[in-house]
């Protein structure tokens, strides 16, 4: 099955290769380029819908037929931080900052209140567009944050997230290991059930 995925998202696109292996996942920028997807909606669904919806126009308009696209708007909780990043995740240091950024941003948050863990939990809204329908499922991930980075692997806040059950960080842990419960992972189980109905 050819998805195209509404992500410019290195690590995402990467993880999503590996949990779909028998479909061709295709990420959007390999067919439009360098195309500029806003997300300005209040929830990760509102966003999901965004992405997949505004990529999946853009192919119609260029006459592909037939498409699946899939988004995956994501990322971290911290109750005791107001819940921040939340959906603001990928720019909680700022427009354009970097995963270093936001984490650095993270650590002192919680340095701030003299915490070195917290409770925390990763969300994943994943929608598909698909003859002009949309539908979305979600998947979450609980554990905590720490106020150190540990581990080089995952991407994003991986080094500063542990989740329940383990004494080590997602950049600790293999990618396997990941797949195995990620909030990603979970939510594309869901998005595959939805795949067998309607298609
Ligand atoms: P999005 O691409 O707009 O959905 O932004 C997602 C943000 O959440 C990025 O900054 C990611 O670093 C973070 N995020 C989402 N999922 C994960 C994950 O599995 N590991 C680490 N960070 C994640």
């Amino acid at each position: 099955m050819k998805i195209v995925l509404a992500s410019g998202n290195k690590g995402k696109i990467k993880e999503f290769e590996k949990l779909m292996p028998n479909d061709e996942v295709i990420a959007y920028k390999e067919i439009l380029g360098d195309f500029e997807i806003i997300e300005d909606q209040d929830s990760f669904k509102g966003n999901a819908i965004k992405k997949a919806q505004t990529i999946y126009d853009e192919l119609i308009k260029k006459d592909y037929k037939d498409i699946i696209v899939i988004s995956d708007d994501s990322g971290i909780t911290v109750p005791i931080l107001n819940n921040e990043p939340g959906i603001y995740s990928a720019r909680y240091a700022g427009e354009n900052a970097s995963d270093k950024d936001n984490n650095n941003k993270l650590m002192s948050k919680l340095n701030e209140l003299n915490l070195d863990k917290t409770p925390a939990f990763y969300t994943a809204c994943i929608a598909i567009v698909y003859q002009n329908e949309v539908y979305t499922v979600h998947g979450w991930m609980h554990g905590n944050a720490l106020n150190k980075e540990i581990g080089e692997g995952g991407f994003g806040y991986d080094p500063l997230f542990m989740p329940n059950g383990f004494d080590k960080t997602l950049g600790e842990l293999s990618s396997e290991i990941k797949k195995e419960f990620s909030h990603r992972s979970k939510a594309l189980k869901l998005a595959k059930k939805v795949l067998e109905v309607i298609l």
